[in-house]
């Protein structure tokens, strides 16, 4: 395991002041920013900030994107997260399908998608849990027969977030039987969410926002030019592809403005030396972690492939970003100052209900540990 101090260099540092007036002019000052990256689905937004250079920024110029460093695209994702800004559109397609299709897709495919992806315009679901395969995704049993021209899927997905809004999204399914070894015989097609037989329905949440679906695809007809990757390969590319959920601000960022707000609206003369203890534990934790993660994306840059530190960060932020609401919510207990109403006071509200999926989504804390473990034992 390695970790490399590191620090944003001069240009860097330019990059990001650049970001930040560009959401100051874009952003209302008065609006209720988002909790990470389960924000609004803002598809102007998305647009103005492809636009800028800012959307598919790991994208190479031939396909559309801005070919910039993994630190670059930290910088500019710190930004948004940290202004909770309405990246829901094009985030997932961005972070995970474009290096997905970067690294398995067809020339047709890439030249098809990533232009899209890098003008904000085309979104993507993830199609991996289901019913009775959540952390062994092994046991997917979605299943894809071949048809004339293609193949035609079966099965039921769950917790596909933004499947309502978005265009596509990529299904692990098998597509051989598994023959003793699980991890063979399965596949990813690429599904258009508005092919007939897929059928969204919403999972509220907690809260009763609709984030999640179940989508249930029932004969589904995928022409062959869709199939992503090769046949039979589709474990191998999934665990490639989720080490793209892991480490980056967005596992850490998600509770960062209940922070903000709480210093920006209560102010240092409300803040007695109980919160001003949390506040200074959490900035240090948080700085703490946000070094690790820009060591993974200085990694990535220098050619690395950095999968156990990524699993580590995963973990270690994802558990801050519960830490944050456990003290943030003994401190308004007994806050003095504006209370009720406040910005702070909200985004703490929807931090409790939501909080607890932090560390699920994109692997468990549980098999996040286990893939540190094997590793570190290589
Ligand atoms: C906010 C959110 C968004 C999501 N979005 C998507 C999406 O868009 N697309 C998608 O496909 N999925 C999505 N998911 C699903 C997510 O990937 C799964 O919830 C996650 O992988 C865990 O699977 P599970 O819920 O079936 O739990 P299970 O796998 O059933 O796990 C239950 C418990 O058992 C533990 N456990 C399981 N296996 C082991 C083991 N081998 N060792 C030790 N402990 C173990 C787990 O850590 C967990 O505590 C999302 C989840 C959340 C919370």
């Amino acid at each position: 395991m390695r970790f490399d101090t590191t620090v944003l260099s001069p240009a860097e540092l330019d990059l990001r002041a650049a970001v930040r007036e560009f959401l100051a002019a874009e952003l209302p000052e008065d609006r209720i920013p988002a909790l990470g990256m389960a924000a609004e689905h803002d598809p102007a937004f998305s647009r103005k900030l492809a636009a800028a250079g800012w959307v598919g920024m790991a994208i190479p110029p031939e396909y559309g994107g801005r070919g910039r460093s993994a630190v670059d695209r930290f910088i500019v994702t710190e930004e948004l997260l940290s202004a909770g800004a309405p990246i829901g559109a094009h985030f997932v397609a961005d972070r995970q399908t474009a290096p997905t299709l970067l690294s398995f897709g067809t020339e047709e495919q890439r030249k098809y998608f990533l232009p899209r992806i890098s003008a904000g315009e085309c979104w993507f679901s993830l199609g991996m849990s289901e019913p009775d395969a959540g952390s062994d995704l092994a046991s997917v049993r979605t299943s894809a027969k071949r048809v004339d021209g293609g193949w035609s899927i079966n099965g039921t997905k769950v917790w596909t977030s933004g499947a309502h809004l978005n265009h596509y999204f990529a299904v692990l399914c098998r597509t051989s039987p598994a023959n003793g070894d699980r991890h063979a015989g399965l596949s990813q097609l690429i599904v258009d969410l508005g092919s007939p037989g897929v059928k969204v329905s919403p999972i509220p949440y907690l809260n009763g926002t609709h984030s999640f679906n179940e989508v249930l695809l029932d004969d589904v007809f995928v022409p062959d030019d869709m199939v992503l990757g090769e046949v039979g390969s589709g474990w191998a590319q999934v665990t490639s592809e989720l080490a793209y959920e892991r480490s980056g601000p967005d596992r850490f960022l998600s509770t960062f403005n209940l922070l903000r707000y709480f210093i920006a609206e209560h102010g240092a003369e409300y803040v007695d030396d109980a919160a001003a203890r949390v506040v200074g534990t959490l900035s240090a934790h948080f700085w703490t972690i946000r070094q690790l993660s820009l060591a993974v994306a200085r990694a990535l840059d220098e050619g690395r492939a950095p999968a156990v530190e990524a699993a580590l960060v995963k973990d270690l932020g994802t558990r801050f970003e519960q830490r944050v609401i456990e003290l943030m919510r003994t401190v308004a207990e007994t806050e003095v100052g504006p209370g009720e109403g406040s910005i702070f006071q909200r985004l703490l509200a929807e931090a409790i209900l939501t909080g607890p999926t932090f560390t699920l989504r994109g692997g468990t804390t549980e098999v996040l540990r286990s893939i540190a473990a094997r590793g570190l034992t290589r």
